[in-house]
């Protein structure tokens, strides 16, 4: 099977509701991605020509935000045991298809990937790391972040979509880091919900991906999706198959498997034509397509 050079199924920025979150994977997307598409204003994704489905304003943000924080480690639930051997099959196979799954998106260091991961709401991964190929030999430290000029910031990160409020995160990003942290990337869930731009996905995604540190399992709309065919969650809300997914799926194997059901998702279980006869979970899968 071909791997994650290939180009993935991502399109651009216009397109509609599910395809439009594609890139969130990277992720990462991006909670950023959420949280960003939910602080954007009408105008502006008037503006960018991005046919989404945002129904969230400022204050879905501050109530998603709040309902993100609420998602705490499992309660211990015995798992079903024809379950866990079904959930260990997945992990195997996933295992073989995707041995080195990880992160579309370039970065060398925390804070390259927390912009990256900002920056790829509603927007492609590929999109994003042509402008952070540039972006991220100017803007070195979080310091140069909130000393931006904020109309240059704007322009050089245009093409990702959003950008006006995304500099604007960008910029109260970096604040935040250099006045609170010292400019570095904090590693724990609750001060990473603390930074602009950063809702419970991102934070999944720094803290597996940046740390090594299996907070969670990253919910993207790929993960949404796939794992919901599967049969191992029948919830709709991300934090809710989040809770799921983590009950079933061993700890050690949160960081592994959010980067794989992402990929498959991206370049199988796609999400209007599903390529069930090559998928190497078809006989195990209760395709609730
Ligand atoms: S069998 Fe079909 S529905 Fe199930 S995971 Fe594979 S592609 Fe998706």
């Amino acid at each position: 099977m071909k791997m994650f050079n290939e180009p993935n199924e991502e399109r651009g920025c216009i397109v509609a509701s599910e395809e439009c979150e594609a890139n969130e994977a990277s992720t990462g997307q991006s909670e950023g991605g959420e949280a960003m598409a939910e602080q954007a204003p009408a105008a502006e994704r008037e503006e960018e020509g991005c046919k989404v489905t945002i129904e969230a304003g400022i204050t879905g943000k501050v109530e998603h935000e709040r309902r993100q924080r609420k998602v705490k480690a499992p309660e211990v639930v015995e798992v079903p045991p024809e379950r866990a051997k079904v959930v260990r099959t997945i992990i195997k196979r996933l295992k073989k298809l995707y041995p080195n799954a990880t992160t579309a998106l370039h970065w060398s260091n925390p804070l390259e990937l927390l912009v990256a991961t900002i920056l790829s709401a509603q927007c492609t991964d590929e999109r994003v790391n042509q402008v952070t190929k540039t972006l991220f030999q100017k803007y070195r430290t979080a310091e140069d972040y909130m000393n931006a000029n904020l109309r240059k910031l704007q322009m050089e990160i245009k093409p990702t979509g959003y950008y006006r409020q995304k500099a604007r995160t960008l910029k109260a990003l970096g604040k935040v880091l250099v006045e609170r942290y010292g400019g570095e990337v904090p590693s724990s869930m609750d001060e990473l919900l603390k930074l602009p731009g950063v809702a419970r996905k991102t934070a999944n995604v720094l803290l597996g991906t940046a740390f090594g540190i299996p907070s969670g399992i990253v919910v993207d709309t790929h993960m949404q999706r796939v794992s919901r065919r599967l049969g191992l969650t029948d919830q709709k809300s991300p934090e809710k198959i989040e809770l799921d997914l983590m009950r079933v799926v061993p700890r050690r194997h949160w960081i592994f498997f959010s980067h794989a059901m992402i990929w498959h998702g991206r370049l199988i279980c796609q999400a209007r034509k599903p390529k069930c006869d090559e998928c190497a979970l078809n006989d195990i899968c209760e395709k609730r397509i």
